[in-house]
């Protein structure tokens, strides 16, 4: 196989205090395998800043004034962190190039790791995702609900890796297939493991935030999650059709149960607990149903308005 030219793909969200010391490093990354003769002189980066409210894109264009390794895409405003993922995959199919990875814009993915990556590609890997070695630089809070979100995806059937990032390698055939989904809702690493295409993985360490806060709060993380679930499995749907039917045939016995007491043996039970225990079960199992069907009726309507995935305010190529 020949050599690669690598696009490195970077999502931005009000990241001014670490944009510079990122990009110098992905630099020097590059240049490293440019000297080890592992990809094509004509690589780059690509940074895609997500409606950022601070100077992010002064300094992307300041930077990409300077070194023309450096190119960038702006939305006109903020549209989370998978949008930003997936136009910078599609910006730089159309820039040319065989092969992305994308990392974070806090660099909390070890860079050098990038070497290995390509490595595997060239090995003939369409897909490398990165695993990160453990997630000890993760709040206790954020940790747990990480794992208990993997377990949930994988006892529905979409099977994501524990510890999986956003962090990966993808071949121009796998963004190729990417550009052929019309659905604006894609949830990259439940996409990529189900394309089927050659996968490997490549595990890397994780640093702390140098710079800034994280761009995530819980309700962005839990969005990110039910988009996940809603449009990956349909298995939430199935499972409460299937409790349906159980709770049908428990009352039809319950019903029969009730006749008998009540005209074989004429007993007329109390049971004031039993009902008040019974209407708040299913009152509340009733509401988390619907709840369910709500997440997925609102996946349907924003798909049926079709709306652009994101607008682009101004590329700098
Ligand atoms: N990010 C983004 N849009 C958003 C939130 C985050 O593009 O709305 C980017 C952010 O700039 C960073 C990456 O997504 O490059 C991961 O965010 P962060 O490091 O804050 O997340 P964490 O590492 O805490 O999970
Ligand atoms: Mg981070």
């Amino acid at each position: 196989m020949k050599k690669p030219t690598l696009a490195i793909t970077v999502p931005c969200y009000n990241e001014e205090l670490c944009i510079e010391s990122t990009v110098n490093s992905l630099i020097e990354v590059l240049g490293d395998l440019m000297a080890k003769d592992k990809i094509n002189p004509d690589s780059f980066i690509y940074l895609v800043d997500d409606g950022s409210k601070d100077k992010t894109w002064e300094l992307i264009s300041k930077l990409h004034e300077k070194n023309h390794l450096v190119k960038g895409v702006k939305f006109i405003r903020n549209y989370g962190n998978q949008k930003a993922h997936i136009a910078g995959l599609l910006g730089v199919r159309d820039l040319g190039c065989d092969c992305v990875v994308s990392i974070d814009a806090d660099l909390q993915q070890d860079q050098w790791a990038i070497e290995k990556f390509v490595d595997k590609y060239m090995d003939g890997a369409d897909i490398v995702s990165g695993v990160r070695n453990s997630r000890d630089t993760d709040t206790f809070l954020k940790k747990t609900t990480a794992v208990c979100f993997y377990k949930v995806m994988n006892l529905l059937g979409v099977k994501i890796p524990v510890n999986q990032s956003d962090y990966r390698l993808v071949s121009k055939k796998a963004i190729d297939i990417l550009a052929q989904y019309p659905e604006k809702q894609v949830f990259l690493r439940g996409f990529f493991n189900e394309l089927g295409l050659k996968t490997e993985i490549v595990n890397f360490d994780v640093k702390p935030r140098l710079y800034g806060k994280s761009k995530f709060n819980y309700v962005s993380l839990l969005g990110l999650a039910l988009n996940g679930i809603t449009s990956f499995s349909i298995m939430p749907l199935r499972i409460i059709a299937v409790l349906g039917f159980l709770m049908a045939l428990f009352s039809l016995g319950l019903g029969v149960y009730v006749l008998i007491e009540k005209y074989v043996f004429n007993n007329t039970p109390a049971g004031w607990a039993t009902i008040v225990v019974l209407m708040s079960f299913f009152g509340g199992l009733q509401l988390f149903c619907m709840g369910i069907i709500g997440e997925y009726l609102g996946q349907v309507y924003r798909e049926v308005k079709a709306r652009p995935r994101y607008i682009i305010e101004t590329e700098l190529r």
